[in-house]
């Protein structure tokens, strides 16, 4: 059993700065290359399997504030994985044409199809969260998504793909000293936004964003993981855990060969 828990029933789930910080009794605390390695290991070899079998797929959404490890955690997780067997989706603000179509509109287009591991950088839980912050849309609409997000991802999930969230929980110091290091890094400089303070003026509101998302959009055929996320780590290892896990009770099986092209066995000229 993967050593991060899925969350059942969430209600009343609270996120504090020190649920960031990780209590886990981890191999070596986590911290060695090796342990790691050995779960990227174990992914690629399902992912091989998974892309082989051409019947299912597993999608990876990954959601957390600003600086939250989002980046970090796609290529410390999957850095190493054949890029025939992975894909990345990155959500961004809308695109007008976007914002013409409902809002899963773009979402659906990037699910991944049979074969591949999809990841997403964000994901359509930004429509309840910075869409709820800042009331992009009026709150009788944005309400509605929950169930919509619910049905979507059962749909998904009936049609053969397994779905596993993770919200990379950092605390609001941890936010601070890595926005600072956007900043005294040039080789970071690019990743720093001023928008990205104007987020952290509003880190309760998004608390509760979090939290009722949490709480309403946790399923059996979706849960949400809080990955403590403050030490980085430790966040790639219990991802690549629950990944690796997760793959491996899907339990992908390479095709049998084909019996009439089998029969040439030792007779290709
Ligand atoms: P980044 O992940 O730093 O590249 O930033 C992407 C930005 O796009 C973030 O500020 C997100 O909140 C924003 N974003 C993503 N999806 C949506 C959405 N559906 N509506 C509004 N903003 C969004
Ligand atoms: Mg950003």
């Amino acid at each position: 059993m993967a050593t991060l828990k899925p969350l059942i029933e969430p209600k009343g789930y609270r996120l504090t700065d020190d649920g960031a910080k990780s209590n886990f009794d981890l191999p070596k605390g986590g911290e060695r290359k090796e342990e790691l390695e050995e779960l990227r290991d174990r992914i690629e070899k399902q992912a091989q399997a998974l892309s082989a079998e051409q019947r299912r797929a597993l999608l990876v959404v990954l959601q957390g504030r600003d600086t939250a490890g989002k980046d970090g955690t796609i290529r410390k997780v999957f850095g190493d994985l054949n890029p025939a067997y992975c894909r990345v989706a990155t959500f961004k603000r809308p695109t007008p044409l976007e914002l013409r179509h409902d809002y899963l509109w773009r979402v659906h287009a990037v699910v991944p199809p049979a074969g591949v591991i999809g990841i997403f950088n964000r994901s359509h839980y930004e429509d309840v969260l910075v869409v709820r912050v800042h009331t992009l849309v009026p709150e009788k609409d944005w309400r509605l998504r929950y169930q919509h997000l619910n049905d979507f991802e059962r749909r998904l999930s009936d049609c053969g793909v397994t779905i596993l969230k993770f919200m990379l929980h950092i605390s609001k110091e941890e936010q601070r000293e890595r926005l600072e290091e956007r900043l005294a890094d040039p080789a970071k400089n690019w990743k720093f936004e001023v928008g990205d303070l104007k987020e952290r003026a509003v880190w309760d509101d998004y608390t509760a964003a979090y939290e009722e998302m949490l709480e309403r959009t946790s399923t059996i055929w979706a849960p949400w993981y809080v990955v403590p996320a403050d030490k980085k780590s430790v966040r790639d290892y219990l991802v690549a855990e629950v990944v690796a896990e997760t793959l491996e009770a899907m339990a992908p099986q390479f095709p049998a060969g084909d019996p009439e092209a089998l029969a040439y066995r030792g007779k290709v000229e």
